[in-house]
């Protein structure tokens, strides 16, 4: 009993010492003097969640809500019925160009499953219209691994197969760094992209080879610093909604406690 006393005042000890020192001040926390700007405030919106569609991120720019593809070349030969919209006739591409950003795009393979292999519920979501994370109906179809849903296709098979069954609702999420390109053309640092499907994570920081392609293995040709995202119309009708795009996925910078008394006199100055 005595024994187990002892042990339990041992066990308790740091932590009484810690409450004791923080109460007498006898600690000094860190603080990095970085003077940070405020995270901007963003309404988070909500992810689709079986028949129920979900809602932009207050800060996105929407590129399907379920009314029209207006931000899109292309759309008008997609059906939109009921806030879906049904690949058919050709592929779509946006409008404006992104460069690093944070795609959603929820889809749904057809529930009346026809084909095999890639050709069951192809489609794909082409980041600077070039870099294909691979839309396929995944559940029970075997194909090549780095051509099955959530590859980056012919580059990269995803980590796990998270893939919904045919005809369900399912997501995919985005984070992506757009490759840099020197001025003659030369590749400064590739691309890199991180994709969850369903929430769950199948890239992570994979560092792009170059473009994707069926014929022809991977490689660079410089583009521009913004390019259109696009979805492919292999054939199936493939189901979309609520599509949305954030850019501001840079971090915040601080200014570091060194150059500070020069910010504050240049702000000085400014008054
Ligand atoms: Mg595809």
């Amino acid at each position: 009993m005595k024994i187990r006393r002892i042990v339990l005042l041992l066990a308790v000890l740091p932590v009484l010492a810690t409450g004791l020192a923080f109460a007498a001040r006898l600690v000094d926390e860190y603080k990095s003097g970085i003077v940070w700007p405020e995270p901007a405030l963003v309404d988070p919106g909500m992810a689709g969640s079986g028949d129920a569609p979900g809602k932009a991120p207050s800060d996105a720019i929407v590129l399907f809500g379920g009314e029209n593809l207006d931000a899109w070349e292309g759309g008008e030969k997609w059906k939109i019925v009921n806030g879906v919209a049904t690949a058919a006739g050709g592929g779509i591409t946006t409008k404006q160009g992104f460069g690093d950003c944070q795609v959603h795009v929820e889809f749904a393979t057809p529930d009346k499953v026809e084909g095999s292999g890639q050709g069951r519920g192809n489609s794909g979501l082409y980041l600077m219209g070039r870099y294909e994370v691979q839309i396929l109906d995944s559940f029970d179809n075997k194909t090549y691994f780095d051509g099955q849903c959530g590859s980056i296709y012919k580059q990269q098979p995803p980590m796990v197969n998270a893939s919904r069954k045919p005809g369900e609702w399912q997501s995919l999420d985005v984070l992506f760094t757009a490759p840099k390109f020197a001025k003659n053309g030369d590749l400064l640092t590739p691309g890199y992209v991180t994709v969850l499907h369903n929430g769950i994570v199948v890239h992570n920081h994979f560092e792009l080879q170059g473009s994707t392609s069926y014929t022809e293995p991977p490689k660079y040709s410089a583009h521009g610093e913004q390019e259109p995202l696009h979805i492919q119309f292999h054939g199936n009708p493939v189901r979309f909604r609520n599509i949305w795009v954030r850019e501001a996925v840079q971090p915040l910078v601080g200014i570091p406690p060194e150059v500070q008394p020069k910010a504050e006199a240049v702000q000085e100055l400014k008054r």
